[in-house]
Formats: structure tokens, C-alpha cells, sequence
């Protein structure tokens, strides 16, 4: 599905789109053979240019594998790609922005009408003043004596008709690789990121060989995703800023320059720059010269609902 962007600067950006975006397509039944990345939101936190807050899916054979980030407007995203909640093995949460997580309600209570009755394992990093560690977001969401959604306490326990959600606690101060999860076809580490005073976590996707790398919102000011991005098959960048932005908003986010540094150096199969925001997006391709200074390889600009297959050796 194509994102109708209008007429104006819009149709300038979706020719310019076109131009960058050659190998990926927005279709239906992303991931149908092998191993794919599906855009689900490729937005921030504001309602203003039709795209929906983060939100990537993990295809392989047909079955969407796991789900990072569920930001508002990723609830009508899933059912759009095409997945089924009784196929995730996991729900990574980069951090709990809302852009990044307020739908993850909204998603979830879908399963009470769905087959599912195996538990969920739920990934997220841990607390600090400012935000919930992974536990605490369930219980400020699902707890009987005082979640804003408490008639859903049965997502705690895995009752009521709701099967049970399994917190995995990361630490957003992890240098090294954490193994988050692990079955016989896929393999799932996190490593902490700096976004700025909020706990986030970025993940590595690996399965039938292929690795998918999804850095959560970060400014690259430590390079512990590094080993995980290095030779991925493909490498998600959030790109919320302009290269001028000021001091508060680089404590947060990545330049441009600093994304295209990062990487160069990792390599990726391809590049997706996501996390689009109508007031970031006025001199895209000043900020794709700045990426392209240090970065020479396959680069997509994300857009909500495109599938990204990754491709064999
Ligand atoms: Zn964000």
C-alpha cells in the first residue's frame, strides 16, 4: 500500500522515494519465502505525515517471527501486513516512548479473539526515574489493583481467555550482546543504546542464516550494536534529526553524518533509515548527502507497509 502523500513538497518526496527505494515494494504477504523485514511504522510521535510510530516485523516463511515496537498506529498496521498474532515468538520493545509502544494494548487485547493460548514472551529494557522497566510497563498496563487497563489483568497470568505475557528484562546499560531469546530457528540478542536518559535497547535478528539489525531510537554515541550491525543483512537506522538539530535533540538522536559513519563501517547487506518525521523531512536529500559522505552501500528510506526481503549468498 502506498502512502498517499498529496500533492506539493509530498509528490517531490515520493518521486524522490522512488529514486532510493529501487529493491523494495509494499506488498501483501511480505516474507512469504525466507527472510524479510516489514515496515510496519516508519514514523515518530507525531500524527501529521501518514506515518505510523515504529514498528518492524520479522517474517520468515509466511509466519511473522517477532514484532519490534508497537507505536501508535502500528495496531492497524499488523492487521494491514497481513500478520497473525498467534504466529510471534516474541515482541521486542526498544524502549517505551510511545511512539514505540502506546499500542501495545490495543494489539494485544486482539488476542483474546485470536487461536493464540501460548504464552508471549515480551522483551524490553529495564527502569530508571523517568520510565517503567519491562515488568512495571505491564503492570501500569495490566495490574488488577490500578493498570489503566486492569480488566485485561488476565495477560499477567495467562487467564480469562488471554494467554499469559513473559517479561525478558534487558539492561539498557548491556555493552555486550544479551541472548533474549532463542528457539530452533531463530536467535534474538539486545544490547543497550544511548537515547539520551531513556533505557532503550537494540536487537539482532538471526534465522536461516540471514541477520536483521534494529537499533532503537539512539544518538550513536556508544557503539555497543557495532559487532551486531557489522555485516548484517540489513541495518535499520532511525534518522529523526537533521544534521543541525540542536544539543537536546542530539542527546537523543543520531545526525545523519553520524548514521552514515556507523554505517560505513558496519557494512550492512542494506540500510533503512526510519523514524521519518514531516518537520525532519524538509531537506531529505541534504540529509541523504550526509549519510552517503561516509556510506556507499544499498540504502532504503523506510515507508509504513514496505517489505524488505533480505537475499541469499
Ligand atoms: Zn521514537
Amino acid at each position: 500500500m502506498a502512502v498517499n502523500r498529496g500533492t506539493g513538497p509530498g509528490t517531490a518526496l515520493a518521486a524522490l522515494l522512488f529514486l532510493v527505494v529501487p529493491q523494495a515494494t509494499a506488498v501483501e504477504g511480505c516474507g512469504a519465502e525466507g527472510v524479510a523485514l516489514q515496515v510496519l511504522g516508519s514514523g515518530g510521535p507525531i500524527a501529521d505525515d501518514g506515518r505510523a510510530g515504529s514498528g518492524y516485523l520479522i517474517w520468515h516463511d509466511g509466519r511473522a517471527r517477532a514484532l519490534v515496537d508497537v507505536g501508535g498506529g502500528v495496531f492497524l498496521r499488523f492487521g494491514e501486513a497481513g500478520a497473525r498474532l498467534e504466529d510471534l515468538e516474541l515482541l521486542a520493545l526498544t524502549h517505551f516512548h510511545t511512539d514505540h509502544a502506546a499500542d501495545v494494548p490495543a494489539l494485544l487485547k486482539g488476542g483474546y479473539f485470536s487461536p493464540r493460548r501460548r504464552a508471549l514472551a515480551v522483551s524490553g529494557p529495564d527502569g530508571n526515574r523517568l520510565m517503567p522497566g519491562m515488568e512495571g510497563f505491564l503492570e501500569a498496563l495490566f495490574a488488577p489493583d490500578g493498570g489503566a487497563f486492569r480488566y485485561l489483568d488476565g495477560f499477567l497470568e495467562g487467564t480469562q481467555g488471554l494467554f499469559a505475557l513473559e517479561p525478558i528484562t534487558v539492561s539498557a546499560a548491556a555493552a555486550q550482546p544479551v541472548e533474549v531469546w532463542r528457539d530452533d530457528g531463530m536467535v534474538v540478542h539486545a544490547v543497550g543504546v544511548h537515547h539520551g536518559p531513556i533505557p532503550t535497547l537494540g536487537y539482532a535478528f538471526e534465522l536461516a542464516g540471514r541477520r536483521i539489525v534494529i537499533s532503537g531510537d539512539q544518538n550513536l554515541s556508544t557503539k555497543y550494536l557495532a559487532p551486531l550491525a557489522a555485516d548484517a543483512d540489513v541495518l535499520v537506522m532511525p534518522m529523526a534529526i537533521p544534521e543541525d538539530a540542536g544539543s537536546v535533540a542530539r542527546n537523543l538522536h543520531a545526525t545523519p553524518s553520524a548514521i552514515g559513519r556507523f554505517a560505513g563501517a558496519a557494512a550492512p547487506g542494506r540500510l533503512v533509515l526510519s523514524h521519518l518525521m514531516a518537520r525532519s523531512l524538509d531537506d531529505l536529500d541534504g540529509q541523504l548527502a550526509r549519510v552517503r559522505d561516509h556510506y556507499g552501500g544499498a540504502l532504503t528510506v523506510a515507508e509504513d507497509l514496505q517489505c524488505i526481503p533480505t537475499h541469499g549468498p
